[in-house]
């Protein structure tokens, strides 16, 4: 069984993305990520600093536009509108969560696709499901990531998900398509899910709840990919019972320390390429 090491693949990338930002930069460019977000939510703020400190890490500029809690939905639109109009700015992230007054779907069709390194729009959606460029939402990257960088083999492999959510799900099942795995996706109202996941050879959990996934769920040789983060006891474990199925597993993430470490640096990657692209230095 091979531990696959999201920390160790996120100090990769970053050291390559460090090498293209000062490429860009020796050229005028100044990959610049703007975030936005409402109110002061202290999982969003820890959320955002870890955003701040990835940014400095690897040379992105990264700004935050803070709004009130009680903003009204026109103000950040006209906050999005602004940076997606600013030539400055090549990526943007909407931070979550959001409060009920606004309607996060209509807002992220305010960001620019081309600077949308988190696959909010539903433009960028629709991009995704046809097949066309887009930037994919970060977790459902970094997923692929993964997957790519321990070499795993998708094409004819049968792929698994569980959970069908716009910003995890969804974006996964459709990427792994696109590699030409066979894949199924489940959720709260499959039958019989755990005979469902052990016909996987690729099995991606994102359901949040906690180690909810064990033995029954996995067949012997095949790839965990645990997206879950939960809070349990004042620690972080996954949607995967980690004990009860790396012994049979082929290849796991574990959490942390899995899929979470790479989420932040598919951001930073999409925001360069974002720069790389406005500046047409492809
Ligand atoms: P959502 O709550 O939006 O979606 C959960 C999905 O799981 C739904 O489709 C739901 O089904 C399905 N589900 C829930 N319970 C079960 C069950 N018992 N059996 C089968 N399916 C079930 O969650 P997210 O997709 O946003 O997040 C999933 C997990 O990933 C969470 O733990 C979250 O914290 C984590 N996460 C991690 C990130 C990272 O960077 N590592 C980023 C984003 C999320 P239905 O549609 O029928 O309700």
């Amino acid at each position: 069984m091979s531990v696959l090491d999201g920390r160790a693949m996120a100090a990769q990338i970053r050291e390559d993305l460090k090498g293209e930002v000062s490429a860009l930069r020796a050229r005028g460019v100044v990959p610049a990520l703007a975030v936005v977000m409402l109110g002061d939510d202290p999982a969003a703020r820890a959320y955002v600093r870890g955003i701040e400190r990835a940014s400095a890490a690897v040379d992105v500029a990264c700004t935050v536009r803070r709004l009130p809690a009680d903003a009204a939905h026109e103000d950040l639109a006209r906050t999005l509108d602004e940076l997606s109009a600013d030539p400055a700015v090549h990526g943007i992230i909407l931070q979550t969560p959001l409060p009920p007054q606004i309607d996060a779907l209509r807002l992220g069709a305010r960001i620019a696709v081309r600077k949308d390194v988190d696959g909010i729009n539903p433009t960028s959606a629709g991009h995704l499901l046809l097949g066309l460029p887009s930037y994919p939402p970060a977790t459902a990257a970094a997923v692929m990531e993964i997957l790519r960088r321990a070499a795993i083999p998708l094409r004819g492999r049968q792929a698994v998900v569980i959970g069908r959510s716009a910003i995890v799900g969804k974006p996964v099942a459709l990427l792994l398509l696109r590699e030409d795995a066979t894949v199924t996706v489940c959720h709260s109202r499959t039958a019989a899910l755990h005979a469902v996941a052990r016909g996987a050879d690729v099995l991606v959990v994102a359901i949040g709840r906690a180690r909810h996934v064990g033995a029954a769920f996995v067949k012997p040789g095949a790839t965990v990919i645990d997206v879950g983060i939960n809070e349990v006891d004042g620690g972080i474990v996954g949607d995967v019972d980690y004990d009860a199925v790396a012994p049979l597993a082929g290849a796991i993430t574990p959490v942390p320390g899995g899929v979470g470490p790479l989420t932040n640096v598919m951001l930073l990657r999409n925001t360069v390429a974002a720069a790389r692209e406005a500046a047409s230095l492809t």
